[in-house]
């Protein structure tokens, strides 16, 4: 069952048509541009770049498209993003011929979207699967990169892309003996595609983040027995998934336009957009039905669809808290285990906020055991199971959903080196500098979909501006026959600058988790960091739109 990851195996480089004329490799270079990675991200800036006639090659880790929704196939994966504001928004086309089943489609639903928008697109011509990118190193007598596959083959181009995803570096805990466990163990990440069974098994869940909480819910529904070791219990709430009908479907559909253009507009591209009020301006009645009313309905809505102040005043995220502790009494009969589910480290919603589809219930259970790890710290694991401080454990299943290396750490595992062979990696070692979160200074021609800096959210629909904006800025120096883009380093940190005062005030940066760059598993990763752009998506594209209106004049172009 246990999954690494691919091992890069030659695949054939297949001949190409042109879609405009005008562009092709300079003499020497292999490519105009190299993408890494074949997500969301990867797939668009591909079809983009393709449009312009680029010669592009796409080098993918794993053996298909999908990014996320390829590696995380673990039981009950699924997005809590609504299906139909998920989308590439791009082709009228394609938004006419897919149909969404689910509002929050599960994993297989996505991994077949992609697929469907990789053929559909004739993508994967230009993708070399099984290729994982090892290095990338800025050759600057040919201003171009020389990027390393992890079977030694070389390839370079001049522009540099990478769209390695901001949740893609899985990693496991460091607790001794996890190499000795003699049965079935996984991180969920590297979930195996054939189909793993839990019935009559003792399955352990290590970690409870958004991607345990759902696992954890669908293995209670057939494990023998399932344990799960918690060391910081989640604020979540519920998803409200449901079916989408023909009939509701074609509704959806009549209104994308409305969909993609209220999408734009909200501070993280969700359809849910902060409530104007403050938490204090209205009645405790008033406050009490409006918070039933969010909890009641699908999505975010609780979290981004909230009183304006919810994560910025302590006081109305104390009241939010309250409102969501109290549910989880409700929901959990055990009020021991009740009060070890009820994160008292940190408040509602200044961590990402799980959505779950019964998963307190599952507490409820005769087969299911909570173990606060506070309490009884893990030890070891064992050849047969886990050995807490009071007590051993044996399982026939482990499962790690113990997170990543988020933001930063898919860039750290590649050897990326600029001008003077000036590694990225050391370069970030204090926390990212950027400059709008696509360019570095010192790395000219590399350009980041996605990177750090960027706002997180609804990720698709961030997506499709940045690989909008790139392609823009890589059309404007083909036009003119520009060789070098670089930021300067003035404007790497008076944007990081920005970038850091954005966060300032917000809940968020107080506490410890993958959005303030804390990894406990990561040597280098316990301090945290400003990794994400905190002032909302309209204000980082007027930002953006201003320096392409003003011909990237702030960039220093040769
Ligand atoms: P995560 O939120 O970082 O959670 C990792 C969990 O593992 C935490 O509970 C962590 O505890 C625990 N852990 C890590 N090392 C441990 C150790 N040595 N011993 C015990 N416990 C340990 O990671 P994730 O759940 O994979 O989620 C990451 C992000 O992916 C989410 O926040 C979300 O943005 C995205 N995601 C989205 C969806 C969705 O759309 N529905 C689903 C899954 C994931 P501590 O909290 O104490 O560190």
């Amino acid at each position: 069952m246990d999954r690494s990851p691919a091992v890069p195996t030659p695949s054939l480089i297949l001949p190409r048509t042109r879609e405009r004329e005008g562009w092709g490799p300079e003499p020497g270079l292999d490519f105009d541009a190299i993408v890494i990675g074949a997500g969301v991200s990867g797939l668009y800036q591909l079809y983009r770049l393709r449009e312009l006639g680029l010669h592009v090659r796409v080098f993918e880790a794993g053996s298909g498209v999908g990014g996320t929704w390829y590696w995380n196939r673990y039981p009950g994966a699924r997005f809590d993003s609504e299906s139909w504001t998920y989308g590439f928004s791009f082709s009228q086309e394609l938004l006419e011929e897919w149909d969404w089943e689910e509002h929050f489609a599960g994993q297989p639903e996505t991994e077949r979207y992609l697929n469907y928008v990789a053929d559909k697109f004739d993508l994967r011509r230009d993708i070399q699967f099984n290729s994982r990118v090892t290095a990338a190193h800025y050759q600057e007598d040919t201003s171009s990169w020389e990027v390393t596959l992890g079977d030694g083959r070389r390839y370079n181009a001049r522009f540099l892309i990478t769209a390695v995803g901001v949740l893609s570096a899985a990693t496991m805990p460091r607790i001794p003996g996890v190499e000795s466990f003699r049965g079935q163990s996984c991180h969920t990440h590297y979930w195996p595609k054939e189909p793993v069974r839990f019935e009559g098994k003792r399955v352990a869940v290590i970690g409870t983040g958004a991607t345990g909480v759902q696992t954890i819910t669908e293995v209670a529904k057939t494990a023998g027995h399932l344990t799960v070791f918690q060391r910081t219990p989640q604020w979540c709430a519920p998803l409200h998934n449901a079916k989408i009908s023909h009939e509701e479907m074609r509704r959806i559909r009549a209104h994308y336009p409305e969909i993609f253009a209220r999408c734009q507009e909200t501070y993280g591209c969700f359809i849910h957009a902060t409530d104007p009020r403050a938490t204090h301006e209205v009645t405790k009645a008033e406050r009490e039905a409006f918070w039933e009313k969010l909890y009641g309905e699908p999505g975010f809505g609780i979290w981004m669809g909230n009183f304006k102040d919810i994560l910025v005043d302590r006081q109305a995220n104390a009241l939010i808290s309250d409102f969501v502790a109290r549910k989880i009494r409700q929901r959990v009969k055990d009020p021991v285990v009740a009060e070890k589910l009820i994160p008292k480290n940190h408040g509602f919603g200044t961590r990402r906020v799980p959505l779950e589809s019964g998963y307190y219930e599952v507490y409820n259970q005769p087969n299911v055991k909570l173990i606060d790890i506070n309490e009884t710290p893990i030890e070891r694991i064992t050849p047969t199971g886990i050995k807490t401080s009071d007590r051993e454990y044996e399982f026939d299943i482990i499962i790690y959903a113990t997170g990543f290396d988020a933001i930063t750490g898919a860039f750290d595992r590649i050897d990326i080196r600029g001008v003077d062979g000036v590694s990225l990696k050391g370069k970030w070692q204090d926390g990212p500098q950027t400059f709008l979160g696509i360019l570095v200074d010192g790395f000219p021609n590399m350009l980041m979909v996605m990177g750090p800096h960027a706002g997180l959210g609804n990720f698709p629909r961030a997506v499709e501006y940045t690989a909008d904006w790139v392609t823009g800025l890589i059309r404007f120096a083909h036009d003119r026959s520009l060789r070098r883009i670089e930021p300067t380093a003035a404007g790497a940190v008076a944007w990081t600058d920005h970038v850091i005062e954005a966060s300032e005030g917000l809940l968020f940066t107080e506490v410890d988790s993958w959005m303030t760059g804390i990894n406990r598993n990561v040597e280098g990763k316990q301090v945290r960091r400003i990794m994400r752009y905190s002032g909302g998506h309209p204000a980082f594209r007027k930002r953006c739109d201003a320096v392409a209106a003003d011909g990237y004049r702030e960039l220093t172009l040769a």
